[in-house]
């Protein structure tokens, strides 16, 4: 048993971890069972929800050494292992599902209808799709003499953010261990807890297929001392992180020094472009619509996406009807308790995303944007009781121009910007003018335009109207947004060695 923690949760699950899940087994840190440890809070201000041990350099390389032992038992199971060993892992999350929602929920803030649908079936769907895959995939191909084939790269470390914590990490855990590669997986100290249910369901899954237990090890930890720990390993042959850009550089240096395999997705500020009838320069088909669906976007999670189109740009001829669309739709939208069913927005996750958000929309003000909705929420928007939350209004600031800090850095809170255009050439530079390009989306009426458009923006996934978010295929970033590509067979060749045996 770990510290005593005065909880203020409702929680019936095991939120007091002391262990670590390494080789198949819960072993306490190298320093005992008695170290240093990290509570979590909840964002609704409720108080502590659970704690975990911190991590110290030898418990990375324990873990790791755990990760390396199971590494050549898992790199030659057949397919048929792997597949059963993702399906297992699958249906263990959805036959948990209530238990990870109602743990996510209370330590990120999203709520249940969120934390059940984007973060716990969308991960079970995830290891689902990597068992599919390896199905139907064949991973050597013939070039004139050569025979060129697919090998997985070892042991690799994850690091993972809070945001869509589960969802995350299963995106590079399933596709690392459908590759044939062992994980050590390192959770963000602000959202760990479902990381340890996922040990749970995993400890089950291996001993139900037969897979050895070090395949997967978890350990948690600060990202200055685990993560770098694990970053720089010489026993990793490849960190995939998600995260803050500046943690991607630190975590890209350290890898540097026994070059191994980086993937980065990072942060972003993508932009959608809402076009006019392309005759007329004056009708946006459903403008309405239009602003709904942008603005669900934005706010989707209080904002913390790291794909939300958070720029939405506006041409000249509808911008002012548009603003007092968005203005309205975004004073419709109501702050709720995470634990609560519906489509009301969280908490902001941690007291640090919250003073960062509130001091953005301050510079916003100050360097002339002009806030038509939202802002801190005043006593009465915020749910019962939960006055020591980390409450933002739904924000929409209007007249925003490319020079300004809203403009340029991702604010990771419910806050859109919307700026003007003259033309198309206009949209498409500005939508590229930022250091980032993880995403983008496009409204438009005429397919084949939205096309040409979506072609133009510099970003890995772009949006159509209102296209579906699809699993199966690539996600990354362009620019400081990122290296490399996650989900689907992109996401598993990221862990894969390729290999040429000529003759
Ligand atoms: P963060 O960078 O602070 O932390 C992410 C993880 O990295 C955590 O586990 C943390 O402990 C660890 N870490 C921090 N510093 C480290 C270091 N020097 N070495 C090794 N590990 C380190 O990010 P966050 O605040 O948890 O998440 C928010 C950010 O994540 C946003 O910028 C967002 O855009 C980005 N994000 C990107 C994607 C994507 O797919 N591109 C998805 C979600 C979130």
């Amino acid at each position: 048993m770990g510290h005593p923690v005065t909880h203020t949760t409702r929680s019936r699950l095991d939120t007091e971890r002391a262990h670590f899940r390494i080789g198949g087994a819960w072993q306490a840190p190298c320093g005992g069972p008695g170290g240093p440890y990290t509570v979590v809070t909840d964002p609704t201000g409720r108080g502590a929800v659970g704690q975990v041990p911190d991590g110290t350099p030898e418990d990375v390389s324990r873990a790791v050494a755990a990760a390396r032992a199971a590494f050549p038992a898992w790199a030659a199971a057949d397919v048929a292992t792997r597949r059963a060993l993702l399906t297992a892992v699958a249906t263990g999350i959805r036959e948990r599902e209530a238990d990870f929602a109602e743990v996510i929920g209370a330590e990120m803030g999203a709520p249940l209808d969120n934390a059940l649908h984007a973060q716990t079936r969308l991960a079970a769907e995830v290891f689902r799709s990597y068992a599919d895959i390896l199905a139907g995939h064949t991973w050597e191909e013939r070039i004139g003499s050569s025979q060129v084939v697919r090998e997985p790269v070892g042991v690799v470390a994850a690091i993972t953010p809070w945001n869509y914590p589960l969802y995350l990490a299963a995106a590079k855990v399933a596709a690392a261990l459908a590759a044939g590669c062992t994980v050590v997986l390192k959770p963000s100290c602000d959202a760990p807890l479902n990381a340890f249910l996922l040990a749970e369901v995993f400890a089950d899954a291996c001993l139900a297929v037969g897979a050895p237990g070090g395949v997967f090890n978890l350990i948690t930890g600060s990202g200055a001392v685990v993560g770098d720990a694990l970053a720089s390993h010489p026993d990793v042959d490849a960190v995939s992180f998600t995260g803050s850009t500046a943690a991607g550089r630190s975590v890209a240096a350290a890898a540097a020094k026994t070059v191994k395999r980086v993937g980065l997705e990072l942060g972003g500020k993508s932009a959608r472009v809402i076009l006019a009838d392309e005759r007329d320069g004056r009708t946006v088909k459903d403008l309405d619509r239009a602003i709904r669906v942008a603005l669900a976007d934005a706010f989707f999670n209080s904002g913390q996406t790291c794909t939300a189109c958070t720029r939405v740009l506006l041409p000249d001829a509808v911008y002012d009807e548009a603003v007092a669309l968005a203005a309205a739709e975004a004073g419709r939208r109501r702050l709720g308790d995470p634990a609560a069913a519906g489509d009301h927005l969280g908490p902001v996750a941690t007291a640090r995303q919250y003073a960062s958000v509130l001091s953005h929309i301050e510079r916003g003000v100050a360097e002339g944007a002009r806030l038509v909705a939202g802002g801190s929420a005043p006593r009465d928007r915020i749910p019962d009781g939960l006055d020591a939350g980390h409450w933002v209004l739904p924000t929409v600031f209007a007249d925003v121009t490319g020079d300004m800090t809203i403009a340029r850095e991702e604010i990771f809170g419910p806050v859109v910007c919307l700026m003007r255009y003259r033309d198309e050439q206009e949209a498409v530079r500005i939508a590229n003018d930022s250091i980032y390009g993880l995403a983008g989306a496009v409204w438009c009426a005429d397919p084949l335009r939205a096309e040409r458009i979506a072609r133009r923006i510099r970003a890995g996934l772009v949006t159509v109207n209102n296209g579906e978010f699809n699993v199966l295929a690539p996600t990354g970033g362009y620019k400081q947004s990122g290296i490399g590509r996650e989900l689907g067979v992109h996401g598993l060749l990221e862990y894969m060695e390729t290999k040429t045996i000529q003759w």
